[in-house]
């Protein structure tokens, strides 16, 4: 089967700037950034998201946590602080179909879940009828 992007990225075979890597996990920059600190961190193991997860994978979810702490030192937003997300499936607008972890900081963020104007009345008419 054909390699996605982060698998390419992973293996070398398609350019990154790839900030960090060790046995477990790779982390490189986005290449369209939200942020001014704005980096995927990966598990070396291709895992589709987070529903794909096993009990044998938890070493890899503890590397990637660990490995954040390090990123945000190495980008210097340690002590600002950062935000670390994942998204999964459509709803929570996963385009790379590679579990992957947005490490983003290097200014004040906003609200961690900021709705449209359309998106706010569908929540509203959601929580009227719930
Ligand atoms: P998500 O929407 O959570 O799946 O995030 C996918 C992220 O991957 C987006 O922020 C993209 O900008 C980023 N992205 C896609 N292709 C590349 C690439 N070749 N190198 C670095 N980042 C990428």
């Amino acid at each position: 089967m054909d390699k996605n992007i982060f698998e390419k990225i992973r293996d070398e075979e398609a350019e990154a700037d790839i900030v960090y890597r060790d046995d477990y996990i790779t982390a490189f920059k986005d290449i369209s950034p939200s942020a001014p600190v704005h980096i995927l961190i990966i598990p070396n193991k291709k895992i589709k998201s987070l529903n794909e997860i096993q009990n044998e994978d938890t070493h890899y979810l503890s590397k990637i946590l660990l490995g954040s702490a390090k990123i945000a030192r190495q980008f210097d937003v340690h002590e600002t602080g950062y935000r670390l997300i994942t998204n999964c499936g459509n709803d929570g607008g996963q385009e790379v179909p590679y579990l992957h972890f947005h490490l983003v900081g290097g200014l004040k963020l906003g609200k961690m879940i900021s709705l449209s104007k359309s998106e706010k009345k569908q929540f509203n008419d959601y929580k009227s009828t719930s």
